[in-house]
């Protein structure tokens, strides 16, 4: 069986200030993936630098956006539409990060952005993490229950359409990765949730880890997490480290 690609996301957020800059980082980047075989490469700006950057996307270099209204179109005053996203050329949304969670978005609102990125043809990134670990385990409920509604009636054959990001939330924006012993007991974890949810469809479906990722952790959050690759938020706005953590995700 052909083994699936590795994936890395640079989550951008409200960065860089400028056109200017967006262009250099993105352009950078795209140089870097020229030759990988083993990864797709999939960078993240805010809403108003998408447009100008569309030309640069080609495989394995990706586009994605940080978030998409489910509504195709309509009285959404600064929503921007998954079928706006769909027509230039975004391949993938970031689905469900944290920091929307923490702006009030609720299981059911992320799973209707879930249905409507996969319907539209893009890849959704849906991402889960627990805000603390407690000793007894519950943060496994926790994590359980964000992937089963956040892919509630999605169509199993549109699975292959989504991407699970876990990004436990106490190592977003942290100087606190998890241990990779730690990442691969819930690599394993969320990989049997899928799995009962979803069965073979399931085999198909990337898990991304997230959460302080740098270039001295990222080779063994992968290796040893056992994951397919990595969301990366900080480190993807300084391309040398970014292209760094690409190289080292693709030699693996
Ligand atoms: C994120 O916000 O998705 C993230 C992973 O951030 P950082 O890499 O900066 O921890």
């Amino acid at each position: 069986m052909k083994k699936s690609k590795k994936l890395v996301v640079g989550n951008w957020k409200m960065n860089p200030q400028s056109l200017d800059e967006a262009k250099k980082l993105a352009q950078a980047v795209k140089r870097a993936t020229r030759g990988l075989k083993k990864t797709d490469v999939v960078v993240c700006p805010p809403f108003v630098f998408l447009s100008p950057l569309t030309s640069l996307s080609d495989s394995p270099f990706f586009l994605g956006a940080q978030n998409a209204n489910y509504e195709a179109q309509g009285p959404f005053t600064g929503e921007v539409s998954y079928t706006e996203l769909s027509d230039f050329k975004v391949d993938y949304v970031i689905v469900g990060h944290s920091e929307r969670r923490k702006m009030g978005e609720s299981d059911d609102l992320i799973n209707k952005k879930v249905r409507a990125v996969v319907g539209g043809g893009m890849i959704a990134i849906l991402c889960v993490g627990e805000e603390a670990r407690d000793s007894n385990g519950d943060f496994y409920n926790f994590i359980k229950h964000q992937i089963t509604s956040g892919l509630k009636d999605v169509s199993k054959k549109m699975l292959d359409r989504v991407v699970v990001a876990y990004e436990p939330l106490w190592a977003i924006g942290a100087r606190e990765s998890m241990s990779p012993r730690d990442l691969l007991e819930t690599s394993i974890f969320i990989k049997k949730v899928l799995k009962d949810l979803c069965g073979t469809f399931s085999d198909s479906m990337k898990i991304l880890y997230g959460g302080d990722v740098d270039r001295v952790n990222a080779d063994s959050l992968v290796r040893d997490g056992n994951v397919s690759g990595l969301l990366v938020g900080r480190e993807s706005l300084r391309s040398k480290d970014f292209i760094e953590i690409i190289k080292l995700v693709d030699s693996i």
